[in-house]
């Protein structure tokens, strides 16, 4: 059944009393009688401080890579049992910024998705076009590339992911998908993930999400929550976006 989630991407945000305050007002206000899932995505070095703060909590957190391989000598890589190690329910994979910025192929993160799954952790996919993509109306060739890739290493486990769509051009910028932009997609993702036998995987919508618009994304019949990065760095503003 696919389950409404958001995620925080606190990216390479934070020290340890900021966090500290953050984390516990997410713990304190977040409660198990709330029938949706909140996690946060930190830097690698806070994992122990978001486990000691969370641990009791509804609260979920995670990481926001990892290594393809499962040990060994890949310095300054993090495998994906040592995340499991410290807690974390996910991890974010092929996230644009490490597709662009660390230049991941498809098939990199088909292989770090299927790390973290061998792990117990539940691998959030980031799918997305840059501008010039969608402007060539290549959107859907694109994410379904993307898509395509993880479909292709993970068979049958393709059931187990969250699959995050996010257009590079909206993250970070205050530019945000349409509803309906957003639906649209989506709708092409849950299609593909259909054919997959992967009915049950949630589609999250990310990019400039805020509390301001994310009831009306979070509306759309095929978006099934939200991938936050700047708004999850404000307790209130996240909360907000979680209850939306
Ligand atoms: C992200 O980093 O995944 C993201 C969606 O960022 P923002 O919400 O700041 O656009």
């Amino acid at each position: 059944m696919r389950r409404k989630l958001v995620a925080g991407n606190w990216k390479m945000n934070g020290d340890l009393a900021t966090n500290a305050r953050l984390l516990d007002r997410l713990a304190s206000a977040w409660t198990n009688a709330e029938r949706r899932a909140l996690t946060v995505c930190v830097p690698a070095p806070y994992l122990a401080q978001a486990q000691g703060a969370l641990q009791a909590s509804a609260v979920a957190w995670g990481a926001q890579d990892v290594s393809e391989h499962r040990s060994g000598a890949y310095t300054g890589d993090v495998s994906a049992r040592m995340l499991a190690e410290f807690g974390c329910r996910h991890v974010i994979v092929g996230h644009s910024e490490r597709r662009q910025g660390h230049r991941e192929t498809d098939a990199q993160v088909a292989a770090k998705a299927r790390a973290a799954l061998a792990a117990g952790l539940t691998p959030i996919a980031c799918v997305g076009e840059t501008l010039a993509e969608r402007e060539r109306a290549e959107t859907e060739a694109v994410v379904g590339r993307q898509l395509g890739a993880l479909i292709e290493a993970l068979g049958s486990d393709t059931a187990r992911i969250v699959v995050a769509y996010e257009p590079i051009w909206a993250i970070g910028t205050g530019r945000t998908a349409e509803p309906e932009d957003a639906q649209a997609v989506h709708a092409a993702l849950r299609a593909r993930l259909h054919g997959a036998g992967a009915d049950a995987v949630s589609v999250l919508y990310g990019g400039s999400v805020k509390a301001a618009n994310a009831a009306a994304l979070l509306a759309m019949p095929d978006i099934d929550g939200a991938l936050v990065g700047g708004a999850s760095l404000d307790a209130d503003e996240f909360l907000a976006i979680g209850r939306a």
